[in-house]
Protein backbone atom coordinates (compact mmCIF):
# COMPACT_ATOMS: atom_id res chain seq x y z
CA UNK A 1 0.00 0.00 0.00
CA UNK A 2 2.59 2.20 -0.42
CA UNK A 3 1.78 5.44 -1.52
CA UNK A 4 -1.68 5.26 -0.05
CA UNK A 5 -0.88 7.67 3.06
CA UNK A 6 0.64 9.87 0.57
CA UNK A 7 -1.91 13.16 0.16
CA UNK A 8 -3.25 13.92 -3.42
CA UNK A 9 -1.04 16.92 -4.95
CA UNK A 10 -2.57 20.34 -4.49
CA UNK A 11 -4.24 21.86 -7.46
CA UNK A 12 -1.96 24.93 -8.11
CA UNK A 13 -4.46 28.32 -7.25
CA UNK A 14 -4.83 30.25 -10.37
CA UNK A 15 -3.00 33.51 -10.23
CA UNK A 16 -5.89 35.80 -9.45
CA UNK A 17 -4.81 38.24 -11.50
CA UNK A 18 -5.45 36.14 -14.34
CA UNK A 19 -9.27 36.70 -13.78
CA UNK A 20 -9.04 40.34 -15.18
CA UNK A 21 -6.23 40.02 -17.48
CA UNK A 22 -6.56 36.25 -18.97
CA UNK A 23 -3.47 34.18 -18.70
CA UNK A 24 -2.15 31.01 -20.45
CA UNK A 25 -2.48 27.91 -18.53
CA UNK A 26 1.27 27.98 -17.57
CA UNK A 27 0.98 31.92 -16.51
CA UNK A 28 -1.60 30.89 -14.33
CA UNK A 29 0.15 28.61 -12.44
CA UNK A 30 3.06 30.08 -11.93
CA UNK A 31 4.46 30.83 -8.63
CA UNK A 32 6.80 33.90 -8.14
CA UNK A 33 8.67 34.12 -4.49
CA UNK A 34 10.65 37.43 -3.49
CA UNK A 35 14.14 37.13 -4.40
CA UNK A 36 17.27 39.01 -5.40
CA UNK A 37 17.86 39.93 -8.99
CA UNK A 38 21.16 39.47 -9.13
CA UNK A 39 20.29 35.40 -9.19
CA UNK A 40 19.71 34.03 -12.68
CA UNK A 41 16.90 31.94 -11.72
CA UNK A 42 14.72 35.56 -9.96
CA UNK A 43 15.55 37.22 -13.18
CA UNK A 44 13.88 34.54 -15.28
CA UNK A 45 10.93 34.48 -13.12
CA UNK A 46 10.11 38.25 -13.70
CA UNK A 47 11.04 37.96 -17.45
CA UNK A 48 8.32 35.01 -17.37
CA UNK A 49 6.12 37.30 -15.53
CA UNK A 50 6.54 40.42 -17.91
CA UNK A 51 5.61 37.98 -21.07
CA UNK A 52 2.54 36.54 -19.20
CA UNK A 53 1.04 40.26 -18.39
CA UNK A 54 2.57 41.69 -21.35
CA UNK A 55 2.76 38.81 -23.87
CA UNK A 56 5.36 38.26 -26.56
CA UNK A 57 8.37 36.30 -25.52
CA UNK A 58 12.00 37.98 -26.19
CA UNK A 59 13.67 36.10 -28.61
CA UNK A 60 16.90 36.93 -26.99
CA UNK A 61 16.75 38.29 -23.25
CA UNK A 62 19.42 41.25 -22.87
CA UNK A 63 22.22 41.12 -20.57
CA UNK A 64 21.96 42.41 -17.15
CA UNK A 65 23.69 44.19 -14.68
CA UNK A 66 22.60 44.59 -10.64
CA UNK A 67 24.11 47.71 -9.17
CA UNK A 68 24.53 46.90 -5.92
CA UNK A 69 23.08 49.78 -2.88
CA UNK A 70 26.46 50.54 -2.30
CA UNK A 71 27.70 51.63 -5.89
CA UNK A 72 24.66 54.32 -5.89
CA UNK A 73 27.10 57.02 -6.09
CA UNK A 74 28.88 56.20 -8.77
CA UNK A 75 25.83 54.52 -10.72
CA UNK A 76 25.51 57.29 -13.38
CA UNK A 77 28.97 57.86 -14.41
CA UNK A 78 29.39 53.94 -14.59
CA UNK A 79 26.10 54.27 -17.02
CA UNK A 80 27.32 57.20 -18.89
CA UNK A 81 30.41 54.93 -19.00
CA UNK A 82 28.68 51.50 -20.20
CA UNK A 83 27.05 53.88 -23.14
CA UNK A 84 23.57 52.47 -22.05
CA UNK A 85 22.53 55.41 -21.21
CA UNK A 86 23.25 57.00 -24.53
CA UNK A 87 19.89 55.05 -25.66
CA UNK A 88 18.39 54.87 -22.34
CA UNK A 89 14.33 55.28 -22.74
CA UNK A 90 14.87 55.88 -18.97
CA UNK A 91 17.01 58.94 -18.83
CA UNK A 92 18.95 58.94 -21.96
CA UNK A 93 21.76 61.54 -22.09
CA UNK A 94 21.21 63.14 -18.86
CA UNK A 95 24.58 61.65 -17.51
CA UNK A 96 26.11 63.79 -19.84
CA UNK A 97 28.10 66.34 -18.32
CA UNK A 98 26.66 69.74 -19.14
CA UNK A 99 28.88 72.51 -20.53
CA UNK A 100 28.48 75.82 -21.08
CA UNK A 101 25.29 76.58 -22.63
CA UNK A 102 25.35 77.93 -25.86
CA UNK A 103 23.58 81.80 -26.76
CA UNK A 104 19.91 79.82 -27.61
CA UNK A 105 20.42 77.38 -24.47
CA UNK A 106 20.92 80.50 -22.19
CA UNK A 107 18.11 82.17 -23.45
CA UNK A 108 16.04 79.40 -23.81
CA UNK A 109 16.37 79.28 -19.88
CA UNK A 110 15.51 83.04 -19.17
CA UNK A 111 12.57 82.74 -20.86
CA UNK A 112 11.50 79.58 -19.09
CA UNK A 113 12.02 81.94 -15.54
CA UNK A 114 10.54 84.73 -17.02
CA UNK A 115 7.57 82.21 -17.15
CA UNK A 116 8.01 80.85 -13.61
CA UNK A 117 8.76 77.60 -15.56
CA UNK A 118 12.12 76.72 -14.49
CA UNK A 119 14.00 77.37 -10.67
CA UNK A 120 16.22 80.86 -11.14
CA UNK A 121 19.84 80.53 -12.25
CA UNK A 122 18.94 76.81 -13.58
CA UNK A 123 19.55 75.50 -17.13
CA UNK A 124 16.67 73.93 -18.68
CA UNK A 125 19.07 70.63 -19.29
CA UNK A 126 20.33 70.52 -15.87
CA UNK A 127 16.51 70.48 -14.60
CA UNK A 128 16.09 67.86 -16.48
CA UNK A 129 18.77 66.15 -15.80
CA UNK A 130 17.62 66.42 -12.19
CA UNK A 131 14.03 65.04 -12.34
CA UNK A 132 15.96 62.07 -13.94
CA UNK A 133 17.97 61.72 -10.91
CA UNK A 134 16.00 59.23 -9.26
CA UNK A 135 15.97 56.82 -11.91
CA UNK A 136 16.98 53.94 -10.81
CA UNK A 137 17.27 51.48 -14.45
CA UNK A 138 18.01 52.34 -17.81
CA UNK A 139 18.33 50.20 -20.91
CA UNK A 140 20.47 50.29 -24.22
CA UNK A 141 22.48 48.54 -26.41
CA UNK A 142 24.63 47.00 -23.70
CA UNK A 143 21.36 45.80 -21.85
CA UNK A 144 19.25 46.47 -18.94
CA UNK A 145 21.11 48.24 -15.77
CA UNK A 146 18.81 48.08 -12.60
CA UNK A 147 20.11 50.05 -9.21
CA UNK A 148 19.01 48.09 -6.37
CA UNK A 149 18.22 50.42 -3.25
CA UNK A 150 19.09 48.92 0.02
CA UNK A 151 15.92 50.25 1.54
CA UNK A 152 13.35 49.21 -0.71
CA UNK A 153 12.20 45.44 -1.04
CA UNK A 154 13.07 42.83 -3.26
CA UNK A 155 9.70 42.68 -4.75
CA UNK A 156 10.29 46.73 -5.57
CA UNK A 157 13.64 45.59 -7.53
CA UNK A 158 11.92 43.09 -9.44
CA UNK A 159 9.06 45.53 -10.66
CA UNK A 160 12.24 47.96 -11.68
CA UNK A 161 13.58 45.27 -13.60
CA UNK A 162 10.15 44.10 -15.03
CA UNK A 163 9.99 47.35 -16.59
CA UNK A 164 13.13 47.50 -18.21
CA UNK A 165 12.58 43.81 -19.84
CA UNK A 166 9.16 45.52 -21.47
CA UNK A 167 11.57 48.34 -23.18
CA UNK A 168 13.55 45.29 -24.53
CA UNK A 169 10.79 43.72 -25.16
CA UNK A 170 10.37 46.67 -27.42
CA UNK A 171 13.17 47.26 -28.77
CA UNK A 172 12.51 43.74 -30.30
CA UNK A 173 8.97 44.79 -31.80
CA UNK A 174 10.18 48.74 -32.79
CA UNK A 175 13.69 49.85 -32.94
CA UNK A 176 13.24 52.08 -30.53
CA UNK A 177 16.78 53.42 -30.98
CA UNK A 178 15.99 54.46 -34.77
CA UNK A 179 12.32 55.97 -33.55
CA UNK A 180 14.39 58.11 -30.91
CA UNK A 181 16.53 59.33 -33.60
CA UNK A 182 13.91 60.15 -35.97
CA UNK A 183 12.04 61.94 -33.75
CA UNK A 184 14.87 63.90 -31.31
CA UNK A 185 14.08 67.34 -32.96
CA UNK A 186 10.54 66.69 -33.01
CA UNK A 187 9.85 67.95 -29.49
CA UNK A 188 6.26 66.83 -29.43
CA UNK A 189 6.18 63.87 -31.57
CA UNK A 190 9.46 62.89 -29.62
CA UNK A 191 7.11 63.04 -26.00
CA UNK A 192 4.18 61.10 -27.75
CA UNK A 193 6.68 58.70 -28.60
CA UNK A 194 8.32 58.88 -24.66
CA UNK A 195 4.71 58.07 -23.85
CA UNK A 196 4.21 55.29 -26.03
CA UNK A 197 7.54 53.41 -24.10
CA UNK A 198 6.97 54.91 -21.19
CA UNK A 199 3.31 54.40 -20.58
CA UNK A 200 3.60 50.97 -21.38
CA UNK A 201 7.09 49.91 -19.48
CA UNK A 202 5.33 51.72 -16.31
CA UNK A 203 1.74 49.75 -17.03
CA UNK A 204 3.26 46.70 -17.40
CA UNK A 205 5.57 47.24 -14.13
CA UNK A 206 2.54 47.70 -12.10
CA UNK A 207 0.65 44.67 -13.94
CA UNK A 208 3.97 42.34 -13.31
CA UNK A 209 4.22 43.46 -10.06
CA UNK A 210 1.32 42.67 -9.26
CA UNK A 211 1.15 39.37 -10.92
CA UNK A 212 4.28 38.48 -9.16
CA UNK A 213 2.62 39.27 -5.51
CA UNK A 214 -0.48 37.53 -6.49
CA UNK A 215 -2.84 40.06 -5.94
CA UNK A 216 -6.13 40.23 -6.86
CA UNK A 217 -6.93 43.25 -8.98
CA UNK A 218 -10.27 44.06 -10.68
CA UNK A 219 -10.36 46.29 -13.51
CA UNK A 220 -11.28 48.93 -11.38
CA UNK A 221 -8.82 48.51 -9.42
CA UNK A 222 -6.09 48.50 -11.73
CA UNK A 223 -7.93 52.17 -13.29
CA UNK A 224 -7.76 53.62 -9.36
CA UNK A 225 -4.03 52.63 -9.00
CA UNK A 226 -3.34 54.68 -12.70
CA UNK A 227 -4.82 57.62 -11.00
CA UNK A 228 -3.49 57.60 -8.08
CA UNK A 229 -0.15 57.25 -9.77
CA UNK A 230 -0.75 59.88 -12.54
CA UNK A 231 -2.11 61.78 -8.86
CA UNK A 232 1.06 61.52 -7.49
CA UNK A 233 3.37 62.70 -10.47
CA UNK A 234 1.07 65.81 -10.40
CA UNK A 235 1.38 66.84 -6.70
CA UNK A 236 5.38 66.65 -7.60
CA UNK A 237 5.18 68.75 -10.90
CA UNK A 238 2.97 71.48 -8.19
CA UNK A 239 5.88 71.09 -5.96
CA UNK A 240 8.51 71.62 -8.19
CA UNK A 241 10.91 74.47 -8.84
CA UNK A 242 10.98 73.89 -11.96
CA UNK A 243 7.79 72.46 -13.50
CA UNK A 244 8.25 72.61 -16.84
CA UNK A 245 11.30 69.64 -16.52
CA UNK A 246 9.47 68.61 -14.01
CA UNK A 247 5.82 67.75 -16.38
CA UNK A 248 8.56 67.18 -19.18
CA UNK A 249 9.48 64.17 -17.44
CA UNK A 250 6.73 62.68 -15.75
CA UNK A 251 3.46 62.98 -17.71
CA UNK A 252 4.47 60.71 -20.48
CA UNK A 253 4.87 58.04 -17.96
CA UNK A 254 1.25 58.60 -16.32
CA UNK A 255 -0.51 59.33 -19.76
CA UNK A 256 0.80 56.70 -21.56
CA UNK A 257 0.08 53.75 -18.87
CA UNK A 258 -3.40 55.15 -18.88
CA UNK A 259 -3.98 54.83 -22.84
CA UNK A 260 -1.53 51.64 -22.99
CA UNK A 261 -4.35 50.39 -20.12
CA UNK A 262 -7.33 51.82 -22.12
CA UNK A 263 -6.42 50.08 -25.07
CA UNK A 264 -5.76 46.51 -23.60
CA UNK A 265 -9.19 46.75 -21.89
CA UNK A 266 -10.84 47.28 -25.55
CA UNK A 267 -8.33 45.17 -27.41
CA UNK A 268 -6.50 42.72 -25.61
CA UNK A 269 -2.57 42.21 -26.11
CA UNK A 270 -2.76 42.86 -29.31
CA UNK A 271 -4.25 46.66 -29.00
CA UNK A 272 -1.04 47.57 -27.62
CA UNK A 273 1.49 45.95 -30.30
CA UNK A 274 -1.11 47.57 -32.60
CA UNK A 275 -0.52 50.91 -31.45
CA UNK A 276 3.25 50.80 -32.16
CA UNK A 277 2.43 50.68 -35.58
CA UNK A 278 0.62 54.25 -35.45
CA UNK A 279 1.22 55.99 -32.68
CA UNK A 280 -0.37 59.51 -31.42
CA UNK A 281 1.82 62.19 -32.55
CA UNK A 282 0.67 64.67 -29.67
CA UNK A 283 0.98 64.11 -26.29
CA UNK A 284 -2.23 65.67 -25.55
CA UNK A 285 -3.64 62.87 -27.44
CA UNK A 286 -2.49 60.35 -24.54
CA UNK A 287 -3.75 62.93 -22.04
CA UNK A 288 -7.32 62.72 -23.41
CA UNK A 289 -7.28 58.76 -23.74
CA UNK A 290 -8.05 59.42 -27.24
CA UNK A 291 -5.58 57.57 -29.29
CA UNK A 292 -6.30 60.07 -32.69
CA UNK A 293 -4.62 62.62 -33.00
CA UNK A 294 -6.06 65.70 -34.24
CA UNK A 295 -4.44 68.32 -36.82
CA UNK A 296 -2.67 70.85 -35.07
CA UNK A 297 -3.88 74.42 -35.22
CA UNK A 298 -0.13 76.14 -34.53
CA UNK A 299 3.25 75.46 -35.24
CA UNK A 300 6.73 76.89 -35.48
CA UNK A 301 6.91 78.49 -38.87
CA UNK A 302 10.03 80.64 -40.31
CA UNK A 303 7.81 83.72 -41.03
CA UNK A 304 8.32 85.68 -37.73
CA UNK A 305 7.40 89.33 -36.81
CA UNK A 306 9.93 89.74 -33.14
CA UNK A 307 7.87 91.37 -30.71
CA UNK A 308 10.32 94.29 -30.46
CA UNK A 309 12.81 96.02 -33.36
CA UNK A 310 16.13 94.76 -32.68
CA UNK A 311 14.86 91.66 -31.57
CA UNK A 312 16.29 88.38 -33.03
CA UNK A 313 14.97 85.17 -32.60
CA UNK A 314 17.38 82.67 -31.15
CA UNK A 315 15.09 79.73 -30.53
CA UNK A 316 11.51 78.49 -31.76
CA UNK A 317 10.76 75.20 -30.55
CA UNK A 318 6.82 73.02 -30.06
CA UNK A 319 6.84 72.74 -26.39
CA UNK A 320 3.32 70.56 -25.84
CA UNK A 321 1.15 69.61 -23.65
CA UNK A 322 3.01 68.89 -20.83
CA UNK A 323 3.97 72.78 -20.90
CA UNK A 324 0.91 73.82 -20.79
CA UNK A 325 -0.21 71.60 -17.52
CA UNK A 326 3.27 72.72 -16.05
CA UNK A 327 1.80 76.78 -17.03
CA UNK A 328 -1.55 75.56 -15.27
CA UNK A 329 0.16 74.17 -12.37
CA UNK A 330 1.91 77.61 -11.92
CA UNK A 331 -1.60 79.74 -12.31
CA UNK A 332 -3.36 77.38 -9.75
CA UNK A 333 -0.66 77.07 -7.20
CA UNK A 334 -2.61 75.38 -4.77
CA UNK A 335 -4.84 72.04 -5.69
CA UNK A 336 -7.29 69.73 -3.81
CA UNK A 337 -7.10 66.41 -5.83
CA UNK A 338 -10.17 66.98 -8.01
CA UNK A 339 -8.53 70.24 -9.10
CA UNK A 340 -5.15 69.07 -10.53
CA UNK A 341 -7.46 66.20 -12.45
CA UNK A 342 -9.08 69.55 -14.17
CA UNK A 343 -5.86 70.65 -15.05
CA UNK A 344 -4.62 67.73 -16.22
CA UNK A 345 -7.83 67.57 -18.44
CA UNK A 346 -7.62 71.17 -19.44
CA UNK A 347 -3.82 70.47 -20.62
CA UNK A 348 -5.35 67.36 -22.90
CA UNK A 349 -7.19 70.45 -24.81
CA UNK A 350 -3.62 71.76 -26.03
CA UNK A 351 -3.98 71.96 -29.75
CA UNK A 352 -0.13 72.85 -30.73
CA UNK A 353 2.01 75.75 -29.68
CA UNK A 354 5.31 77.64 -30.80
CA UNK A 355 7.64 78.92 -28.40
CA UNK A 356 9.91 81.16 -29.52
CA UNK A 357 12.71 83.01 -27.85
CA UNK A 358 14.30 86.58 -28.67
CA UNK A 359 17.20 88.38 -28.22
CA UNK A 360 17.59 92.13 -27.91
CA UNK A 361 20.96 94.01 -27.69
CA UNK A 362 21.20 96.58 -24.64
CA UNK A 363 23.60 99.27 -24.30
CA UNK A 364 25.69 97.82 -22.29
CA UNK A 365 26.58 94.86 -24.69
CA UNK A 366 24.69 92.35 -23.05
CA UNK A 367 21.46 91.01 -23.84
CA UNK A 368 18.11 91.35 -23.27
CA UNK A 369 15.23 87.51 -23.40
CA UNK A 370 11.80 88.31 -24.27
CA UNK A 371 9.65 85.07 -24.78
CA UNK A 372 6.13 84.92 -26.93
CA UNK A 373 4.19 81.53 -26.36
CA UNK A 374 1.42 80.70 -28.71
CA UNK A 375 -0.66 77.61 -28.09
CA UNK A 376 -3.85 76.50 -29.05
CA UNK A 377 -6.46 75.12 -27.45
CA UNK A 378 -9.69 73.09 -28.45
CA UNK A 379 -11.34 76.52 -29.43
CA UNK A 380 -12.00 79.98 -29.17
CA UNK A 381 -14.22 80.10 -26.19
CA UNK A 382 -12.02 77.83 -24.27
CA UNK A 383 -9.03 80.48 -24.75
CA UNK A 384 -10.42 83.15 -24.12
CA UNK A 385 -11.55 81.41 -20.43
CA UNK A 386 -8.58 80.37 -19.74
CA UNK A 387 -6.74 84.12 -20.78
CA UNK A 388 -9.27 85.45 -18.30
CA UNK A 389 -7.98 83.23 -15.77
CA UNK A 390 -4.27 84.24 -16.36
CA UNK A 391 -5.55 87.41 -15.73
CA UNK A 392 -7.78 86.63 -12.90
CA UNK A 393 -5.19 84.81 -10.90
CA UNK A 394 -2.67 87.61 -11.91
CA UNK A 395 -0.15 85.54 -12.84
CA UNK A 396 -0.16 88.55 -15.29
CA UNK A 397 -0.37 91.42 -14.81
CA UNK A 398 -0.86 93.55 -17.73
CA UNK A 399 -3.87 92.57 -20.38
CA UNK A 400 -1.29 93.12 -22.97
CA UNK A 401 0.62 90.40 -22.11
CA UNK A 402 -1.89 87.76 -23.09
CA UNK A 403 -4.18 87.68 -26.49
CA UNK A 404 -6.19 85.61 -27.86
CA UNK A 405 -6.40 84.69 -31.49
CA UNK A 406 -8.43 81.44 -33.46
CA UNK A 407 -8.97 79.07 -30.60
CA UNK A 408 -4.73 80.10 -29.52
CA UNK A 409 -3.86 81.91 -26.78
CA UNK A 410 -0.51 84.50 -26.92
CA UNK A 411 1.61 84.92 -23.85
CA UNK A 412 4.64 87.65 -24.33
CA UNK A 413 6.71 88.55 -21.53
CA UNK A 414 10.13 90.08 -21.29
CA UNK A 415 12.93 90.91 -19.18
ZN1 LIG B 1 11.39 53.25 -18.81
Amino acid sequence: MLGACTDPPIAAQPNPLCASIGCSDECETLRVEPCDIADEPCRLSVLTSVQCTRGLELVAPPHVAVVEPHADAGAATQRADSGVAANAPDGGSIDNPLTTPSRADAHYSKAMQLLGLLEPGLQATAATAREFEGSSGSFGPAGVQVVTQSDETQWRNMARLAHEYVHAIQEERLDTKQWRARLADEGVRHQAFRAHIEGEADLYERLSLAFMQRKSLAAADIDEQLRKRRDSSLRAIARSESPGASAWVRVPYRAGAAQHWTMFMQRGRRGTDQLADDPPHDLAAWMRRDPVSTTLRVRCSTDVVPPASGAERTSATEEGASLLLALLFQVFPSQTEDERSELWDRAGAWRGDCFEVFATPNSDGTEATSVRWTFAVEDQSAAVELRDVLLARQWLSRESDVTTKDAAIVVTLGE
